[in-house]
């Protein structure tokens, strides 16, 4: 029997809806949350990144803005901008789009955000509140991937639970989230001894890797939830067809675009999991909308309850 579609599209829609009536209630009591991006330089693909970002942000009616120093802007420069936002009230959430240009000291820039504003969750203070169950701010696209687990019900406690990748944006918290809701992980990277093997153990698979469709059938234990966080662009034919081949809308808009977009998991994996995030349209959509959800619980934790220290 083929998977149940995991549709991130429509769970990161209710969310975005959830976040807009807290978002017009906090403003009715004068608290209306805000973000603020920066976006340093022209990376094209970060331009994009941030105009969804911004664009989310007007449809939720949370307070946003967007700066943009130069290409050439100092790691100073830099502190000196997020210092400022960490200062001002209205500010609840500042986002510094990565990555930095190569003169820039990122880790400093990252570290100097308000732990409270820290929408990204990257700041090593949220990374300890989450290892401690503590309330604070998760990284958007595993916290993402628990909403999907959520709301679909899927149950969690108990489970055994396969992470691929170990990176700290995805990898790392995602595998805190699903101890924390009692799962039984595994983190699986590159130097994993029978990767396919450890896979094919997990109920819940998350496939947080890069690499386009490196999770084949042989990785996936019948019936098993295969979560794909991956998002890689394939532009080559032969690779293409690896793929899709027979897939008349996707031959489609390959056709005309010259790319599309493939997951860490085969499309044939479809064919062998109980349920499965399709890409695009599985965990992408969670990302901004969690960006959104995160906006507003910073800015209630920090408002009308301080973050806990300590
Ligand atoms: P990353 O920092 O490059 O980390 C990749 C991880 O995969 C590393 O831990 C690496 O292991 C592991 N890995 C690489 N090759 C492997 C192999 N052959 N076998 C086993 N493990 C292997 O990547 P990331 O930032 O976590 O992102 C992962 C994917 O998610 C990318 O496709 C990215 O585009 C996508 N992503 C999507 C969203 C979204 O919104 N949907 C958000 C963020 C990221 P080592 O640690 O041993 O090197």
């Amino acid at each position: 029997m083929p998977a149940t579609i995991l549709d991130g599209t429509k769970i990161a829609s209710e969310i975005r809806a959830e976040v807009a009536a807290e978002v017009k209630s906090l403003t009715s009591a004068g608290m209306r949350p805000g973000l603020a991006v920066v976006l340093v330089g022209h990376n094209p693909a970060s331009e994009i990144y941030v105009r969804g970002k911004v664009k989310s942000s007007e449809e939720v009616c949370l307070y946003s803005e967007r700066h943009t120093p130069a290409e050439t802007a100092s790691t100073d420069e830099l502190l000196a901008l997020v210092e400022d936002l960490n200062r001002r009230d209205e500010i609840d959430g500042i986002l510094v789009q990565l990555p930095l240009p190569p003169q820039v000291d990122s880790k400093r820039v990252l570290m100097a955000v308000d732990p409270a504003k820290d929408v990204d969750g990257f700041h090593p203070m949220n990374v300890g509140f989450l290892s401690t169950q503590r309330p604070g701010l998760v990284p958007c696209t595993p916290g993402g991937v628990m909403e999907i687990l959520r709301r679909s019900k899927i149950p969690v406690a108990g489970q055994d639970a396969v992470v691929v990748g170990r990176s700290d944006i995805v990898g790392k918290p995602m595998a805190m989230l699903l101890l924390n809701a009692n799962a039984t992980v595994t983190v699986c990277h590159s130097k994993t001894h029978d990767l396919p093997g450890v896979c094919r153990r997990a109920d819940i698979l998350v496939a947080a890797i890069g690499r386009a469709g490196m999770i084949t059938r042989d990785f996936v234990k019948p019936g098993a939830i295969v979560i794909d966080v991956g998002m890689n662009k394939v532009t080559d034919r032969a690779e293409f067809e690896r793929f899709f081949k027979g897939n008349e809308k996707r031959e489609l808009s390959f056709a005309k675009n010259g790319s599309t977009l493939v997951g860490d998991v085969h499309p044939e994996v479809a064919e062998v999991a109980g349920a499965i995030t399709p890409v695009p349209g599985g965990v992408g959509p969670l990302t901004i909308a969690m960006l959104m959800a995160n906006t507003v619980r910073a800015a209630k934790l920090r408002r009308a309850t301080p973050v806990p220290v300590g």
